[in-house]
């Protein structure tokens, strides 16, 4: 009884992290990824895009016109 109680118990915990991770994961990657000069969230596909013609990067503005 009383290691059922602990297998049962375990069980629901490793449930609970397991969904926790997918839930944290599903946040993030709707989130998009964090530009790292302006701040703002972008879709990962456009963050890489951003990031070189973002106003805030002062690295690449010899790049634009
Ligand atoms: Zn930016």
């Amino acid at each position: 009884m009383d290691k059922n109680l602990k297998t049962t118990i375990a069980t629901v915990a490793a449930v609970v992290l397991v969904g926790a991770g997918i839930f944290f994961g599903v946040t993030s990657a709707k989130k998009g990824e964090k530009c790292r000069y302006c701040g703002k969230y972008y879709p990962h596909g456009e963050i890489m895009g951003h990031q070189i013609r973002c106003d805030k990067n002062k690295e690449s503005m010899s790049f634009r016109k």
